[in-house]
């Protein structure tokens, strides 16, 4: 293994899930649900199959599904995109974000982002040969994730090549402000920067608005926004993701995404159309049923004893251990699932700076209810 992937180990979500299994303990560590997407969805999926759709689509992805994307951006969030040139299917959102910062890093670039810090940011940055630069999130005395502006304004500087923005964001919970989003786009231009944003939670927002990078003044040409079906249409094992933004950094994407999967998964791809163009309710439906999941999840976690911090959106809260007499969040989550029957995730793995996240855990709510149900009641027996 080459020496600058050595750190990288097993992903935690990977020795999470196997703990799990082995255990038998109520998995609420990697994030996928435990039921499936639209029913529309998954009938085109079985349809596109028998129906001889399993040859090599094109590079960008099927032209139903470029259509599909650009017409749900524009519905929810009003941005305007040519298909045929401002669009790319990927395998996940996880390859459009290794794509992207492969197509626009140079070697020692820096990227800026904030931690924690998705795990294959840090994998992608270093195997493009950049540096990353992570802005810490810390919790208020309000319970709300939040960041110091001289250290975001001091985390750019000559070498910046992009920004790279997750919101919602994992594993914090936390949608960034308009104010937040403002100060970004200031400093993305001050330094001419690109930015990469991760939007895979654009739908599961239960306080405020989801605002795109991208539709701000002067972001629309510096920006790639990346999004999944995933999440949305819960199907996280299809992997299917995509880019938009303007044709030079999304044919620059592509160039590079050639040769990594060349394309993706055809039969999958009609049937993501037809979920992207499932009506309204669908949307609001899911993220209403996604909002009961989190309040029954933070109101058990809290019973439980621990500290709860803020979610206003995604599939996960993050909790502080201390109160139950922890200190360490790796150590308390290998011990969790003998000890408490529970699976979590500590978050200190997505620093830089462990210490900021050395005592937060997060927990996964995308579950049944009954299964947050079995969860709490297995944590609350803990102390
Ligand atoms: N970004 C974030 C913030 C995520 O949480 C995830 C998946 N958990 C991904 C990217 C990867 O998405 P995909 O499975 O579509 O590659
Ligand atoms: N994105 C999922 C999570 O945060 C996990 C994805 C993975 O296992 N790589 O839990």
């Amino acid at each position: 293994l080459v020496a600058r992937m050595r750190p990288f180990g097993t992903t935690i979500f990977t020795e999470m899930s196997a703990l799990a299994l082995r255990t038998g303990a109520v998995n609420l560590g990697q994030g996928f649900p435990d039921t499936d997407g639209p029913a529309a969805m998954l009938a085109a999926a079985a349809e596109a199959l028998r129906g001889g759709a399993n040859q090599y689509p094109p590079l960008a992805g099927i032209p139903a599904l470029r259509h599909a994307i650009v017409a749900h951006e524009q519905r929810f969030w009003g941005l305007a995109r040519d298909p045929d040139t401002e669009v790319a299917v990927t395998a996940g959102a996880t390859e459009a974000i290794a794509a992207a910062i492969l197509a626009l890093c140079e070697r020692d670039d820096e990227v800026v982002c904030f931690e924690p810090y998705y795990d294959s940011y840090a994998a992608s940055i270093t195997l493009a040969g950049a540096v990353r630069r992570p802005v810490t999130l810390r919790p208020g005395p309000d319970g709300r994730y939040g960041f110091d502006e001289a250290e975001l304004r001091a985390a750019f500087g000559p070498r910046t090549r992009l920004v790279l923005l997750n919101t919602p964001h994992n594993p914090t919970g936390k949608v960034f402000t308009p104010a937040e989003l403002a100060l970004i786009a200031e400093l993305c231009q001050e330094h001419d920067t690109y930015a990469v944003t991760d939007e895979v939670y654009e739908h599961l927002v239960f306080e405020g608005t989801h605002t795109p990078l991208a539709g701000l003044p002067g972001m629309r040409e510096r920006t790639l926004r990346i999004s999944s079906a995933g999440k949305t249409f819960s199907c996280t094992g299809w992997k299917v993701g995509w880019a938009t933004g303007p044709a030079r950094l999304v044919s620059a994407l592509l160039r590079v995404k050639q040769f990594l999967t060349f394309v993706n998964a055809s039969p999958l791809q009609p049937a993501v159309a037809v979920a992207l163009g499932l009506p309204d309710e669908y949307f609001t439906g899911f993220a209403a049923a996604l909002r009961a999941n989190r309040d029954r999840l933070v109101t058990g976690l809290t019973a439980a004893g621990f500290d709860v911090l803020h979610a206003e959106g995604t599939y996960f809260v993050t909790a502080d251990i201390r109160p139950l007499g922890g200190t360490d969040g790796v150590a308390f989550c290998r011990e969790l699932p003998g000890r408490g029957g529970v699976v979590a995730v500590p978050t200190q793995v997505f620093y830089d700076h462990q210490d900021a996240g050395r005592h937060l855990i997060r927990f996964a709510f995308c579950k049944r209810p009954e299964v947050i149900d079995e969860a709490v009641d297995r944590l609350k027996a803990l102390t």
